[in-house]
């Protein structure tokens, strides 16, 4: 079957780590008819917006995308592109497992967390301004619908994938009104689903948690601002940012890619690590109904990583990009 597919290779090393899992999606025999946009600083030079509409109604069109990751300016200019795709087409969820692979040398041997985000309000609205030279306001919301919609994703992803537990993080007692009603929220939808276990914890709390015992997490759901950031973490926990994959879902319609930035610090050395892509990418193709391969792609990559047999510098070895892909659609 012949799948129509949205391609945003980005910017950094954006395009090298797409090419990289466009090779090993290719080589599992998938047939894709991709159509390829770019956005933020590229698409800025040629069509002065960063996310020009088609790129938008690609999307909708084709009801899923893959992307690469896309710089964002600090302190000025464009608006992230990730919010913006998140706001405009209300992908409200943002998925982000973090497992440990055999082979990556790290402090923890058996983490297996999947962090649900809030992706649409929170912090990160947007709702921003400055009061004269002297101060500046960020606006925080949640709502009731927004939480809700969250809480009964994550409920349903643990159901549905088989998982045991959901915690729930916030700072309600300090935020006593904001995460004070995203709790709320949370609280009534996991009565509705006696058979998982469900508990709540203050987010700094998380972190020291996070640090001393990965191992007893399973699904932890955040509103936007500390997801994004414990994600992260959860990303240190497993080998860093190079190997974990990410999701943005709607009701019809996702986004796929890494957790990663663009990483400019390392763009155009071709020694990017495409793991958390191509795991995104594996993500993709279950969310299409391509399971069988996505699953072949996720096995290749564990064995090529637990035999060590060529891996990038930032999983401790020397090979290239391209290297790497190669040994994988070997496998
Ligand atoms: P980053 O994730 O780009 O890089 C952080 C560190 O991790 C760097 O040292 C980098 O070399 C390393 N790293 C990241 N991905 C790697 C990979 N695949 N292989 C090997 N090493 C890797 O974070 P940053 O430097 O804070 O952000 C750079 C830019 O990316 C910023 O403009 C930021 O706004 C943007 N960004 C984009 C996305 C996205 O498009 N989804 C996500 C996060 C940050």
């Amino acid at each position: 079957m012949m799948h129509r597919i949205t391609l945003i290779p980005g910017d950094g090393i954006g395009p090298e780590i797409t090419k990289a899992t466009l090779e090993v999606m290719e080589a599992t025999g998938l047939k894709v008819e991709w159509e390829v946009f770019e956005a933020g600083t590229s698409a800025i030079e040629k069509y002065k917006n960063p996310l020009p509409d088609e790129v938008i109604n690609s999307i909708r069109r084709n009801g899923v995308c893959l992307k690469g990751p896309t710089t964002t300016p600090i302190a000025e200019g464009f608006r992230s592109i990730n919010v913006a795709l998140r706001k405009e087409l209300d992908l409200f969820a943002n998925v982000r497992p973090a497992k440990s692979f055999e082979g990556i040398s790290s402090h923890y041997k058996n983490v297996d967390i999947v962090v649900i985000r809030e992706n649409t309000e929170d912090l990160y609205c947007g709702v921003e301004h400055r009061i004269g030279d002297f101060a500046a306001e960020s606006i925080k919301i949640i709502t009731a619908k927004a939480s809700t919609r969250i809480a009964k994703f994550a409920f349903e992803y643990a159901k549905k994938e088989g998982r045991k537990k959901v915690t729930a993080v916030h700072k309600a007692n300090i935020m006593k009104l904001t995460d004070g009603l995203f709790l709320e929220c949370v609280r009534n939808v996991s009565k509705e689903y006696p058979d998982i276990i469900y508990e709540e914890i203050i987010v700094d709390n998380m972190c020291m948690q996070l640090v001393r015992n990965p191992e007893i997490y399973d699904v932890i759901l955040c509103p936007n601002l500390y997801g994004d950031i414990i994600s992260d973490l959860c990303a240190g926990l497993v080998g860093g940012l190079g190997v974990v994959p990410g999701a943005n879902i709607g009701d019809n319609l996702a986004v796929f890619e890494a957790v990663h930035g663009s990483a400019p610090d390392i763009a155009g050395k071709n020694i990017a690590n495409p793991t958390a892509l191509i795991l995104s990418a594996a993500q993709m193709l279950k969310y299409i109904g391509e399971s069988e391969r996505g699953r072949k792609i996720e096995k290749a990559l564990e064995i090529v990583i637990k035999e060590k047999l060529c891996l990038t510098p930032d999983l401790g070895g020397n090979a290239t990009t391209e290297e790497f892909s190669i040994k994988i659609c070997e496998k």
